[in-house]
């Protein structure tokens, strides 16, 4: 269980405990159109888990909406991985497909109401009449269409009379809410197309927008927690809820942050590429970070789960370093799983002064691992070694065998290095060697000195065998596509040589091989006759100090946080709860302000001067935060009342905040007072109305033709003249003033 108290356990406590619910319902509900990945296991462990902390449950729903995608492949594989990762869902599997007929019945109701009309726009206008950011939209004509006109329609559309994209089922909203999604919404789309449980029933399907919500009411679930990009579809999804006036208790929708890993692709569609494309074998090859894919390189649940719980639940996205994925399967597995030896590469040693043969007793954990067992090791004159291990012209600090250097062989006897046999082409094909005969493991009195023990396996005991090794499949921090891909992502090793202690009867069976890292049997490949293995993960982190020499990356998005992500403390989560409920502050910023202390510290003593919590962030995230970079506090020529001022000005409209940052630019330049800034370089924004109408009636004068065009409904020219405005006043000119004044303008 996770004690710690993130944002929705500790939403889902505060329910429980008010009484709004008596029992906690989660649901998870993907699409059955892929392999689910490691970002799906996060969002399993966030769902199952708070239903289990809170003694509620958790249903599965495949949410199979689209029917051109879906397939019973997936839905096998979701359930795998589900049941793998150790959560039992309520019941039966839930599909959004067993409710379409209640869904169709909402649908009714909504037209009913007259809050959904058939829509016959073409896709095309319907999306210049959708609008911008900052222009309203346009209502569809069709909108005015009566109830019975509609329920005909809608009817028709059910019984397959139209053709796709003839006609679709709008919720009547809004088309000019500032939340694009809220604009009319699509309720429904004709798809003639035969679905993989429905049959061919159905020749319209709902949305997403329309169905998630019902189907989450349908099952009774209490919160309905999704990743950040659903922020947008919130409102929907109360509107659907609230306008259908459904009885109470009811769901409401809360967000989490998507998991991002370093040098993994994510998403089911970019999945489906590399597997259609053959770039890698199948949904379970195991460089993906499918759950199938884990799974058959030997990851455990374990692990898996560890690593959802280390990286926490945020409210802004960020990536995490695949390294803190890899760090979880090896501590899981040093715990658990018995030492033995593999020879990858191997390299014959004769020992010419060792006659007959004797077993040596092996532990198969090393002392700080409290568990017990050991095994025979057989040993004779005749063993392999890795090639690695033997170096003729050693580079300094090299502490293996050499001719010179004796070393240790694991649980054995220490040997020397005699003669180097080489092929006619010079490659070494054999070493003759002498042990030292009172040097054994354990009652060494031979006082020889070596610097390491190498791993070794008898000759005529040891079986052959075929190692995968695996590596991470794209070469880049964040990539883009197969551009980047590893070509050295996969080694398949045919000629390995493994000790008689691996090779296995039982399946699901993991090992560490002494100095390689650990390995999985490979559930599928495996046989007695040809023994198969897949590297799980090595010993230790080789890629990050390789990390530090090559190039700094190029940063594609613009918040992303470098390297591991650690969950935030107490102190920080409590800093970011405050920010982004009481201070209204967006997650990203609140982000960015809690986890840094100079930053929160600036930004507290900021707010103490004046009231402006939003802006001041805004300028303490994004220009205070550039500046300590490279300097600290105290080398800073401004300070947080300054700050505090600036921001107040940028509310008062006094600046914009284009000019405001030309303000920051020369405070932190050449330090000074905002407001003096302002006046001596005359910067005051200005906002009266007849020092503005001037200067559009110049641009309208000026520009015919783009007024002709304005008129005549091209609407995105609005931009083009404020622009202007802004140009002509060197960017003073208040934005909101100069829009208004434009279109009364234009629209004598
Ligand atoms: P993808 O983009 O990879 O196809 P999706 O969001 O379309 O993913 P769904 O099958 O619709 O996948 O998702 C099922 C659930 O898993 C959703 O609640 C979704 O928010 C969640 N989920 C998907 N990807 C991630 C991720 N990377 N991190 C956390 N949760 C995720
Ligand atoms: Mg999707």
């Amino acid at each position: 269980m996770n004690k710690s108290r993130d944002f929705l356990r500790t939403i889902v406590e505060e329910d429980l405990k008010s009484g709004r619910y008596k029992e906690v319902v989660t649901r998870f509900p993907p699409e059955p159109n892929g392999f689910p990945h490691i970002g799906h296991a996060k969002s399993i462990a966030i769902n199952f888990g708070i239903a289990n902390d809170f003694h509620g449950h958790c249903t599965l729903r495949m949410d199979d909406t689209d029917p051109t995608k879906e397939d019973t492949v997936y839905v096998k594989a979701l359930k795998d991985a589900v049941k793998w990762l150790g959560f039992e869902w309520e019941g039966d599997v839930r599909y959004t497909s067993d409710y379409f007929h209640k869904l169709y019945d909402y649908a009714i109701e909504l037209i009913k109401i007259g809050r959904a009309y058939v829509d016959s726009l073409d896709e095309e206008k319907m999306r210049e009449y959708r609008g911008t950011v900052t222009e309203p939209g346009i209502r569809s004509k069709f909108a005015n269409r009566t109830i019975e006109e509609n329920l005909d329609l809608f009817e028709r559309m059910k019984n397959g009379e139209f053709k796709d994209g003839e006609h679709v089922l709008r919720a009547k909203i809004d088309m000019s809410a500032a939340n694009m999604k809220m604009r009319d919404p699509l309720l429904y789309r004709i798809r003639d197309t035969h679905h993989f449980r429905a049959g061919d029933e159905w020749s319209i399907y709902p949305m997403y927008d329309f169905a998630h919500c019902l189907s989450d009411y349908i099952e009774g679930v209490t919160h309905s927690i999704c990743t950040l990009e659903f922020e947008n579809n919130r409102d929907i999804y109360n509107w659907v809820l609230e306008t259908l006036k459904l009885k109470p208790p009811r769901p409401y929708q809360y967000e989490f942050a998507r998991l991002n890993i370093s040098y993994t692709v994510m998403s089911k569609r970019k999945l489906l590429e590399l597997v259609e494309s053959g770039v890698v074998n199948g949904w379970d090859d195991p460089r993906l970070p499918t759950i199938a894919g884990y799974k058959r390189r030997g990851y455990t649940p374990e692990s898996i789960l560890n690593f959802c719980n280390q990286i926490g639940i945020a409210k802004a996205n960020s990536m995490v370093d695949v390294a803190q994925l890899e760090f979880c399967i090896r501590d899981d597995l040093n715990k658990k799983v018995p030492r033995v030896m593999c020879v990858l590469n191997p390299l014959k040693v004769t020992i010419e002064n060792y006659e007959g043969s004797e077993e040596l007793d092996a532990p198969y954990y090393p002392d700080d691992v409290p568990k017990e067992g050991s095994r025979k090791l057989s040993f004779s004159n005749e063993i392999y070694i890795d090639r690695e291990d033997f170096n003729e012209n050693p580079p300094k600090g090299y502490f293996r065998l050499t001719p010179k250097q004796s070393v240790r062989l694991k649980h054995a006897y220490i040997i020397t290095c005699k003669e180097v046999i080489k092929d006619e082409n010079g490659n070494i094909v054999e070493i003759k060697a002498i042990y030292h005969k009172n040097s054994k493991s354990g009652s060494d009195s031979s006082g020889i000195k070596v610097k390491s023990a190498i791993q070794w396996v008898d000759t005529k005991s040891a079986k052959k065998a075929e190692i995968r090794v695996y590596d991470r499949l794209f070469k880049n921090e964040t990539p883009q596509g197969t551009e980047d891909i590893n070509p050295n992502s996969l080694k398949v090793i045919k000629n390995a040589m493994i000790e008689n202690a691996v090779i296995t009867q039982k399946p699901d069976v993991r090992f560490q091989f002494e100095r390689e890292g650990y390995f999985y049997a490979d559930p599928i490949d495996y046989s007695d006759k040809l023994p198969v293995f897949n590297k799980i993960v090595g010993l230790k982190e080789s890629w990050g100090k390789k990390k530090k020499v090559s190039k700094p990356r190029v940063q594609t998005k613009k918040v992303q946080i470098e390297g591991v992500v650690a969950p935030m403390n107490e102190a920080e989560q409590k800093l970011f709860d405050r920010y982004t409920t009481k201070l209204n502050l967006n997650s990203e910023v609140a982000n960015i302000l809690a986890r840094d202390k100079t930053l929160s510290s600036f930004y507290e003593d900021a707010l103490s001067h004046n009231k402006t919590p939003v802006t001041i962030a805004n300028i303490v995230a994004n220009e205070v935060a550039k500046e300590l970079k490279e300097k600290q506090v105290d080398e800073l020529k401004f300070n947080p009342s300054e700050i505090a001022e600036l921001a107040k000005m940028i509310d008062d409209e006094m600046i914009s905040s284009k000019i405001a940052k030309e303000v920051f630019q020369e405070m932190t330049q050449n330090g000074g007072n905002p407001t003096q800034i302002v006046e001596t370089k005359g910067l005051m924004q200005i906002s009266d109305p007849s020092k503005i109408s001037p200067i559009i009636d110049e641009i309208i004068a000026k520009n015919p033709d783009n007024v002709a065009k304005f008129r005549a409904g091209n609407s995105k020219l609005l931009g083009f003249f404020v622009g202007q405005v802004l140009k002509k006043t060197n960017g003073k000119a208040n934005p909101k003033v100069a829009n208004r004044l434009v279109i009364e303008k234009l629209k004598q």
